[in-house]
Parts: structure tokens; C-alpha cells; sequence
């Protein structure tokens, strides 16, 4: 058996970073950016009011309280969207709409709440009572206060969220330079699937299919379904190939266990051996851990292929511990793991010393602003039901497990 860390350190060291694309903003959340956007102009544009209310000199509301306001006339009404046509001179006041720009001559606002309407003025002018003295700047929002004309907003290698995407359309960045995404094709093998429907003697309904072609798609790919493979290796050989020829990265599962049926292997020697390059390699590992421990890596004509393990669980976990990370870094994650922090475990975690680091899947909750953890009541491979249960995977180094009230480092699926 193989280290983990030294299988995780060989995929990750034959990642080949994905080519940069331009693409419309509305199509980068999640990816990476590969250039540096700034700023064409001011964000605000221009100084505007931040609340509903009176676009007012400050100084003429000295001294103004509720029991004796001090009347302004209004000059003008401002909503949102329209430049002001005048002034407010002294005495005068500008009914204005949120995101109004700040009218000439005024250099506060007060708020809707602290004005009452007084249009019986000694002329039978519209006028405004204010009953609290304001003070300049008061509710104002400042031309550039989010951003300066010029500034640097966003650096190469930044994770789009959506925040960044409404960032970008604010700084008119209709389009992004980002690494693109993976084409990943999933492929299942194994004579007993099916798709769907009632179910012959012998058969199982392909469940790993459409749980890593959701991984994959998860993970930021562009998402290929390959179908089932029969266990025969001269079809799972066409499969690969065309696959192979189609992708960025394949996923396959099941055939890679030391069974009379397992060809996965088997047939992407096959390919390799036809690669007039050389530069194809397929390996086969059987990694230190449990669940997930046989594994199938080969770069073959350039695609990257991972030949993960049948049991749905150990598929699952498989593909967070090596085809994820190798998929975030091609397309320009720094980091391309899941976080991971260390938590309370409650109930305990049991193991027992075989040489392997177990993955256990737990439920994640948070008490006392602290990561608390409990183990999913199924640990087999084959327990797929208990998985969706599960919101991260306990990291149980070989050993005795963890008691109850111990702590132990958890992935998490967030
Ligand atoms: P294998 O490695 O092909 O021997 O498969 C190991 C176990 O995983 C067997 O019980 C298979 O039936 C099961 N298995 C393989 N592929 C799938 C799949 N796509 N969906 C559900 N179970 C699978
Ligand atoms: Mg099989």
C-alpha cells in the first residue's frame, strides 16, 4: 500500500493548468480569474444621497429639534436616475430618492423620518419642517467611497462568487479572462447496471454515474455522460479511446479491483500502448486508506484518466481525494482542497489499527461556535444512502479511532 500524501503529490504534480478563455460574466461564477480588472471610472459615479429624505444646507438647520423645526422651502423633487436642474440656495431645500445625485449647493441630507410637509407657507409654498439640525455629509455617499477611477479591484487568481460577478458588471467588465472549465466525461462499467426500471436478477441501478457527473459538475466542470461500459475489454477499450479523445479528464468507475472482471486498466494500457508520443503513463495503486483504496491514474494522449474504485461510497470519496483537487488546480485553484478543521467528536469514532487512514463520513454541526461531529450510522463502502447524510469526511489516522469528547480534523463538502 501507498501513502496517500504520495499519491495525492503525483496527480497533483502532472496537472497541466487549463488554457484562459474570455468569457461573459454571466458564465464565470466559480471560475478563476487570470488577469488583473480595474476600475474605469468612480464607484459611485457621482455623490449621491443614501437615504429618502431633504437635500439641504447643513448649516440652516442649526438649532432645529421637533418642538421648534426650522422650515426650508422646497425647490425641486430628485428621484433616482435624473440630474438635479437646480440648486438649493440658502433657505432652500430638494425632496431626493435614494442613489439621487447630491444637487448643487446642498452638502447634507435629512432623512423623511425627521421632516414634516408644511405646503401652507406664508406664500402657499411647498416647504419642509426639519426637526433635527444635520451637520455636512450627513447621509451623503461620497463620489469613489467603494471605488477610485483606476483602482485595482480584483487580481489575477481570484475565485469569481457571486459578489465578484456583480463587482464586475458595476466596473463594466462584461467579459472576464478565467481559466476555463474541464470537459469531464464520467463513465460506469460493470455488466450488472442498469439505468433505471424494474430490476432482473443480478442487477443494481448505476447510482455513480449521476453522483460524479454532479461531483464533477460541483467542482466547476463542464460535464460529459460517457453512459456504461459492459465488462469486456474490447468494448471498454472503444469507449475509452473515443472518451479519451473527447475530455479534458475521464472518471470511471468500478473494474479497478483485482477481480477476474476489472479491465479498466487493462484497456487504457491498451490506448497507451498506441500513443506514438510514449508519453502516456497508467499506473495502478492500492492506497493506505478506507474506504476508496484501489485506484487506476493514467495521462493518456494528454487526458488525465481516474480509474476509481465501484462501491459508490469509496467512489465518492475517491474523487474528493484525487479527482477534485487535480480538477480545481487545472482550472487555477491555488488551493484546490475542501477546508478542513478540527472538531469534537460526539459518540465516538471506532477503528481499528490496519495500516490505512480511514475517511469516515460525519455530520457536521456547529455548538458553542465549535465543530461538532458524529459518525453516519452505516461506515460500509457500499452505503451509499448514508452518505447524503454526511456533510464532511472524519480524518482517522491509523489507530484506535477517537473516544467521545476527542478531537479529529474533518473535510468538509462546503
Ligand atoms: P467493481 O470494482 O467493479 O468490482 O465494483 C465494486 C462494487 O461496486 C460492486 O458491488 C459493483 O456492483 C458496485 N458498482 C460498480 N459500479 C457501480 C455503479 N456505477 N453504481 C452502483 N454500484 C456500482
Ligand atoms: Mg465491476
Amino acid at each position: 500500500m501507498i501513502p496517500l500524501e504520495e499519491v495525492r503529490a503525483t496527480v497533483l504534480g502532472r496537472v497541466v493548468p487549463l488554457e484562459v478563455v474570455e468569457v461573459p460574466i454571466r458564465d464565470a461564477l466559480g471560475l478563476v480569474l487570470a488577469e488583473r480588472v480595474t476600475a474605469p471610472d468612480a464607484v459611485p459615479p457621482f455623490a449621491n444621497t443614501a437615504m429618502d429624505g431633504y437635500a439641504v444646507r447643513a448649516a440652516d438647520t442649526a438649532g432645529a429639534t421637533a418642538e421648534s423645526p426650522v422650515r426650508l422651502r422646497v425647490v425641486g423633487d430628485l428621484p433616482a436616475g435624473h440630474a438635479p436642474t437646480v440648486a438649493v440656495g440658502p433657505g432652500e431645500a430638494i425632496r431626493i430618492m435614494t442613489g439621487a445625485p447630491m444637487p448643487d449647493g446642498a452638502d447634507a441630507i435629512v432623512i423623511v423620518e425627521l421632516t414634516a410637509r408644511d405646503d401652507q407657507g406664508r406664500d402657499g409654498d411647498d416647504g419642509v419642517l426639519v426637526q433635527r439640525a444635520s451637520e455636512p455629509g450627513r447621509h451623503v455617499r461620497a463620489a469613489g467611497g467603494d471605488l477610485r477611477a483606476g483602482e485595482v479591484v480584483f487580481e489575477p487568481g481570484t475565485v469569481l462568487r457571486p459578489a465578484h460577478i456583480g463587482v464586475l458588471a458595476t466596473v463594466d467588465a462584461q467579459t472576464v479572462r478565467v481559466h476555463r472549465r474541464a470537459r469531464v466525461g464520467v463513465l460506469s462499467t460493470g455488466d450488472e447496471l442498469v439505468e433505471s426500471g424494474p430490476l432482473a436478477p443480478g442487477k443494481i441501478r448505476d447510482s455513480n454515474r449521476p453522483m460524479l457527473l454532479s461531483l464533477a459538475a460541483d467542482a466547476g466542470a463542464t460535464v460529459i455522460d460517457l453512459g456504461s461500459a459492459r465488462d469486456d475489454e474490447a468494448a471498454m477499450t472503444a469507449t475509452l479511446d473515443a472518451a479519451i479523445a473527447d475530455c479534458d479528464v475521464v472518471l470511471t468507475s468500478g473494474g479497478v479491483s483485482v477481480g477476474d472482471y476489472d479491465f479498466v486498466s487493462a484497456a487504457l494500457e491498451h490506448i497507451a500502448a498506441d500513443d506514438p508520443t510514449g508519453a502516456s503513463v497508467v499506473e495502478w495503486y492500492q492506497v493506505a486508506i478506507k474506504p476508496a483504496k484501489p485506484l487506476c491514474i493514467a495521462t493518456v494522449r494528454g487526458t488525465s484518466v481516474f480509474g476509481l474504485p465501484g462501491n459508490p461510497v469509496s467512489s465518492m470519496v475517491s474523487f474528493e481525494l484525487f479527482a477534485r483537487p487535480a480538477l480545481r488546480s487545472m482550472m487555477g485553484h491555488a488551493d484546490p482542497f475542501r477546508p478542513e478543521v478540527l472538531a469534537l467528536v460526539d459518540g465516538g469514532l471506532d477503528r481499528r489499527p490496519d495500516g490505512k487512514v480511514h475517511f469516515d463520513r460525519v455530520r457536521v454541526r456547529v455548538e458553542a461556535g465549535r465543530h461538532v461531529v458524529s459518525g453516519v450510522r452505516n461506515q460500509e463502502s457500499n452505503a451509499l444512502a448514508s452518505s447524503a447524510m454526511a456533510d464532511g469526511l472524519a480524518i482517522l489516522p491509523d489507530g484506535d479511532g477517537v473516544p467521545d469528547g476527542g478531537e479529529v480534523t474533518v473535510m468538509l463538502f462546503t
